[in-house]
C-alpha cells in the first residue's frame, strides 16, 4: 500500500499489550490528573536530559507558552526566533504581547545562525528561542556566549530533538529551559497531545508548576493568572512505556540516515540533491531526513507521490511570511537562507522501522526522476 512518511502502526503494534496494560492500571487507580505516572514520567525525562526538573503539560505549544510566561515575557519585549520552524516557536511570543524577531538560519543545519542573532539584539531583547530543528541541536555554545553577554534567556525548542546531544550534553540541559512535544510524529510520540518543560532552575520549575494549574496554590487561591495545561495520567502512562524504547529508536533513525547517505552516494545522486549532515559537536536524532532539491522540488515530490512514497515539506511558508505575523515584520525584512530552505527542503521517510529495501526504493525512485532509466541499469550492475 505504499510507503508513508511515518508509519506509527509499525511503532505501536509490537507494544500494544504493554500499552493496554498501562492504560488499564490508570483506569483501575483512577488518578486521571497528576497521577503517579505523571511524576514517574517527569522524573525519567529529567534524568534522560540531565536536567534537575521536568514539568509536564498538554502540548509542546503550551510548553513554549508556559516557559515564556514563567520567564515573564510581555509587552515591550523582543524574543529572537528562527523563521524556518513550526508556527508554535513564534506564536507563544505573540500570544504574550511581545514581538518575535525573526532571524536567518544556517544553510547546512537549518538552525539559528549565531551571527544573525547577534545582529538582531537590541535593548528590548529578552531572550532567544533556538530550535533544534529536525533532531539536531542549534549551535548552543556561541548562543550561550551571546546570552551571557546580553543577559538573555535561552529557551530550547527541543520538540524534535529528545535525546539529541551537543558537545556531549543533552538537549533539555543546554539553556535556561527547554520545551518538548509528544505529538505522535515526534521521536517520543504519545497517543495524542503532550508536552514538557525541563529546567535546572528550581524557582523557574516552581513557577511552571503553578502556571500550568491556573496559578493555584493552595486550592482555590490563585497566585498568578495561569492556564490549564496538564499531561493526562493516561498519556503519561503510555509515554512511560514508549520512553523505554526511545534509545533503540534513535539508534535505528541514525542507522537509517547513514544508509541513505550510502545509497544516495552509490546512486551518484549526492551531487544532485544535497543531503542533510550531522554537524561537528552534534549527535543528531533524525526526527526528519530533509534533503535539499535545488530545482523543481515540487515536481520531484509529485513523482514520489505517484510512486506511493510519502514525503513532506517542512516548512513551505516561513514564519516571517505568515499572514498573521504581517504586523510583526518589517516590510524590508530579508531572510534569504530561510526562503531558499522553504523552496528546496523535502523530508523523506526516516522512521525507526523503515527497512533497507524501502530506503533503496526511495533512492531508486529519486534516481529514476533525475537520470531516467540510467540509474536503474546502474543499480542492476
Ligand atoms: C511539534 C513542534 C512544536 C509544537 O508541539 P505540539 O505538541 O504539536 O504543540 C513546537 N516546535 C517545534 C519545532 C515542533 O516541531
Amino acid at each position: 500500500m505504499g510507503l508513508p512518511l511515518i508509519d506509527i502502526d509499525r511503532e505501536l503494534a509490537p507494544l500494544r499489550d504493554e500499552l493496554l496494560k498501562a492504560v488499564a492500571r490508570v483506569l483501575d487507580h483512577g488518578h486521571f490528573v497528576h497521577g503517579p505516572e505523571c511524576q514517574e514520567f517527569e522524573q525519567r525525562v529529567a534524568e534522560l536530559c540531565r536536567a534537575k526538573h521536568a514539568v509536564g503539560c498538554a502540548s509542546g505549544s503550551d510548553a513554549l507558552l508556559l516557559a515564556l510566561m514563567a520567564l515573564q515575557v510581555g509587552p515591550g519585549d523582543e524574543v529572537i526566533v528562527p523563521s524556518f520552524t513550526f508556527f508554535a516557536t513564534a506564536s507563544c511570543v505573540v500570544r504574550l504581547g511581545a514581538r518575535p524577531v525573526f532571524v536567518d538560519v544556517d544553510p547546512n543545519t537549518y538552525c539559528l545562525e549565531p551571527r544573525a542573532v547577534a545582529d538582531a539584539i537590541t535593548p528590548a531583547t529578552k531572550g532567544v528561542i533556538p530550535v533544534h530543528l529536525f533532531g539536531q541541536c542549534a549551535p548552543m555554545k556561541p548562543l550561550r556566549q551571546l546570552a551571557k553577554r546580553h543577559q538573555l534567556f535561552l529557551l530550547e525548542d527541543a520538540a524534535q530533538a529528545i535525546g539529541a546531544r551537543y558537545q556531549g550534553e543533552l538537549a533539555g540541559s543546554l539553556g535556561t529551559a527547554a520545551c518538548f512535544s509528544f505529538y505522535p510524529t515526534k521521536n517520543l510520540g504519545g497517543c495524542g497531545d503532550g508536552g514538557l518543560i525541563t529546567t535546572s532552575d528550581a524557582a523557574l520549575a516552581e513557577r511552571l508548576v503553578l502556571l500550568r494549574s491556573h496559578g493555584m496554590q493552595p486550592r482555590y487561591v490563585h497566585q498568578a493568572v495561569g492556564i490549564n495545561s496538564r499531561l493526562d495520567t493516561i498519556q503519561a502512562a503510555l509515554l512511560n512505556v514508549k520512553l523505554s524504547y526511545l534509545e533503540h529508536w534513535s539508534h535505528q533513525r541514525r542507522r537509517n540516515a547513514e544508509r541513505y547517505h550510502d545509497l544516495f552516494h552509490e546512486a551518484r545522486l549526492d551531487q544532485i540533491v544535497q543531503l542533510p549532515t550531522e554537524a561537528k559537536d552534534c549527535h543528531h536524532v533524525w526526527n526528519q531526513f530533509t534533503i535539499r532539491v535545488p530545482e523543481r522540488r515540487d515536481a520531484l515530490r509529485q513523482h514520489l507521490t505517484d510512486a506511493h512514497i510519502g514525503t513532506e515539506i517542512y516548512y513551505p511558508l516561513p514564519l516571517h511570511r505568515q499572514p498573521c505575523f504581517a504586523s510583526q515584520v518589517a516590510d524590508d525584512q530579508q531572510l534569504p537562507e530561510t526562503d531558499r530552505a522553504a523552496e528546496q527542503a523535502l523530508s523523506l521517510p526516516i522512521f525507526p522501522a523503515l527497512t533497507e529495501w524501502e530506503q533503496r526504493m526511495v533512492v531508486s525512485q529519486i534516481g529514476r526522476y533525475f537520470h531516467g532509466s540510467r540509474s536503474r541499469s546502474g543499480k542492476a550492475a
